[in-house]
């Protein structure tokens, strides 16, 4: 497992973002690296912004996400994972430290799928919403695409690998980002096209609060990325909350000791962002490579 700690920033605010824990670097060129990379940096930059003018942390991590769903390199928005029938199904789920939460699963029309879970918090009287129309996108007032825009010519090869078997195991990704700001407030986003190949009508554990995503002011905001039915059996979001919270446990030992916990038994990998109510950051993974972005001493780091 690696696992870095980072302590708070001076600067009053923090963010980190992943970008997923499914691909392995071993497999990509330089210029692909750097490709993804620049991603990275790209959506650090925005959600940086935000909470360096003063915005809440809420909109940072929104921001953040934006970017990556519509970088096509990243599995969320698009150039999602594709279902076994060639479709993007795509998830994503928002949530503030003070309790609320959105979601949205088999999200296909919604151009950016954080926007819409966001909706479902601040609109809707729900939490989850399933397969959300093209009308209720439309009244809320966001970007509708053809389903067809998900869908890119790289991620219609990697079906077809991994339906040949050609490409060993299920491949994954995800991206999210989550974000302590001025005020003291977090939040968390998540978002995917789930798992290369999987059942039409699979839902991760991405738009589930609690498993893949989980936010708590005063303690902790948490992103995941992995074998999602693994985070949905561990409640892996709210069970590093739940340890820090209940029995004092510090940030980084909560997110190690619930990735042995919930995933190691389980077979499953993955990876983990979270921030620590005092700014204290903690990546970590059991997959092989991470993507993600943050902060430490002023340098940006894109990958563990
Ligand atoms: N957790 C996502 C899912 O199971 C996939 C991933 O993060 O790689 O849908």
């Amino acid at each position: 497992m690696r696992v870095i700690e980072i302590p708070s920033s001076r600067k009053g605010y923090t963010l980190v973002l992943h970008g997923g824990a499914g691909g392995r670097l071993t497999e990509f060129s330089p210029e692909e690296q750097a490709t993804y990379a620049d991603g990275l940096a790209e959506a650090y930059e925005a959600g940086a912004n935000v909470l360096e003018s003063g915005g809440s942390a809420l909109d940072a991590v929104c921001a953040t996400v934006e970017k990556l769903e519509n970088n096509s390199v990243f599995n969320a928005g698009r150039g999602a994972a594709l279902t076994s029938k060639g479709e993007a199904e795509l998830d994503a789920s928002v949530m503030t430290g003070n309790g609320r939460a959105g979601a949205v699963a088999v999200s296909r029309h919604a151009k950016n799928p954080v926007f819409l879970a966001r909706k479902v918090m601040e609109e809707s009287e729900h939490v989850l919403l399933v397969s959300p129309t093209e009308a209720l996108v439309e009244s809320w007032g966001l970007e509708v695409v053809a389903p067809s825009y998900f869908v890119t010519p790289p991620r219609q090869q990697q079906l077809a690998a991994v339906r040949s078997e050609t490409l060993a195991g299920s491949r994954h990704g995800t991206v999210g980002a989550v974000a302590l700001d001025k005020r003291g407030q977090l939040a968390s986003a998540t978002s995917t096209g789930g798992m290369v190949n999987q059942h039409e009508g699979r839902v991760g554990d991405t738009p589930i609060i609690g498993a893949g995503t989980y936010a708590r002011d005063g303690v902790v905001a948490v992103s995941c990325t992995g074998t999602g039915e693994a985070f949905i059996e561990g409640a892996v979001a709210h069970e590093i909350y739940a340890r820090m919270h209940y029995a004092g446990t510090p940030l980084a030992d909560a997110v190690v000791s619930t990735i042995e916990a919930e995933l190691v038994p389980r077979e499953a990998d993955g990876g983990i962002i979270a921030v620590g109510a005092d700014g204290r950051i903690c990546v970590a993974h059991n997959s092989p490579d991470m993507f993600a972005a943050f902060e430490d001493n002023g340098t940006l780091t894109t990958w563990t």
